[in-house]
């Protein structure tokens, strides 16, 4: 078990009221359950446990390297994170863990653990039990990183946090859950990721990632000014657009004129939806059309999440644009359907 921090192991300051992260023996000293599991569990944590929305590119540095280092010493591997950027570090760990074979379950809880009706219990000994599990030939049953939450494991690169409140916090809307929790864990074989045959590469840990990017969310009444400002900021080298419906986004001469020219100064800019579900289809409208032609790539079905983990990782390996380009479109592990 890797601990960062989350509100799972979080307790309320009695001065501010605010929720703070505790140290891992807290959380342990909550689940006495953990020892009626058959485990052999050994557990580490960061330095200082975190709310998840301080989470930086360092930390899961620092995640994928305890799991680099520990790889051939367990079977699988919990980390226990807050809900807040869970998606965005399955997201990231998804594409830096390269032939990963075992399982990396990542979970939380909405309500700290030392809470009554506290959902990290059950969480916690469910990922324990997803990352323990073996299919008949003995091998790990789940073979990528995954988030488990409340009543689902999901693909941890399709997933995405859609309630602030609810035990049921995550979604995975363009593809479908991995396995469904109830009495029993039911997995989904066709969709649990499966190694190309007869593979038997080792893990390899691609640690790179470059921040000079940014998420542009468009709505109607973008300023003309500011979004010029936000193409030209120093240093930019790629841009997830967030567009309306299946890819869209306004026809106007000056918005189109600034992205071809973004484009052209070698800035990679990538389609996603603002909607929860569905995907980018650049020639369905005239609209989108003209972005595709204005050299902005699609995004397909990845989540904005998983949009700009690729893209920082795949702009830390290739100074080219042309190449980010032809990976952002390529399905890498599961984040995209194959078009
Ligand atoms: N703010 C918390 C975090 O992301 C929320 C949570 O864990 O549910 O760390």
């Amino acid at each position: 078990m890797i601990y960062t921090g989350g509100t799972i192991g979080m307790k309320e300051n009695p001065s501010t009221h605010a929720l703070e992260p505790l140290d891992f023996s807290h959380l342990l000293d909550n689940v006495p359950k953990l020892k009626m599991l058959d485990y052999k569990i050994d557990s580490l944590q960061f330095s200082e446990p975190l709310d998840s929305s301080a989470m930086t590119p360092c930390h899961w540095k620092e995640i994928a390297e305890a799991i680099e280092k520990h790889y051939e010493d367990y079977d699988g591997f919990v980390i226990l994170h807050g809900t807040d950027t869970m998606a965005y570090t399955a997201s990231a760990l998804s594409f830096m863990l390269k032939n990963l074979r075992k399982p990396v379950i990542i979970t939380g809880s909405q309500l700290p653990i030392g809470e009554v009706r506290t959902d990290g219990e059950e969480n916690l000994i469910t990922a324990l039990q997803v990352a323990a599990e073996c299919d008949s030939e003995g091998k790990p049953m789940v073979k990528e990183v995954a988030i488990l939450f409340e009543n689902s494991l999901l693909r941890g690169n399709r997933s995405t946090k859609h309630s602030a409140d609810k035990f049921n916090a995550f979604q995975s809307n363009n593809y479908p859950r991995l396995a469904k929790i109830g009495l029993g864990i039911t997995y989904n074989h066709d969709a649990l990721l499966h190694e190309k045959c007869g593979c038997d590469a080792k893990l390899e840990v691609e640690y790179g990632f470059d921040s000079n990017v940014m998420v542009i969310d468009l709505f109607p009444g973008l300023h003309e000014n500011l979004f010029r400002y936000m193409l030209n900021a120093p240093g930019i080298r790629g841009i997830v657009m967030k567009t309306f419906g299946a890819g869209n986004g306004p026809s106007a001469d000056w918005f189109l004129k600034e992205l071809k020219e973004a484009v052209d100064r070698g800035v990679v800019i990538v389609n996603v939806t603002q909607c929860g579900n569905g995907c980018v289809l650049p020639y369905r409208y005239e609209t989108g059309r003209k972005l595709r032609e204005a050299g902005v790539i699609s995004g397909h079905d990845l989540t904005a999440e998983a949009a700009i983990t690729k893209l920082m990782h795949l702009l830390a390996q290739s100074d080219d644009p042309a190449e980010v380009k032809r990976r952002m479109e390529e399905n890498i592990c599961g984040e995209m359907t194959d078009l």
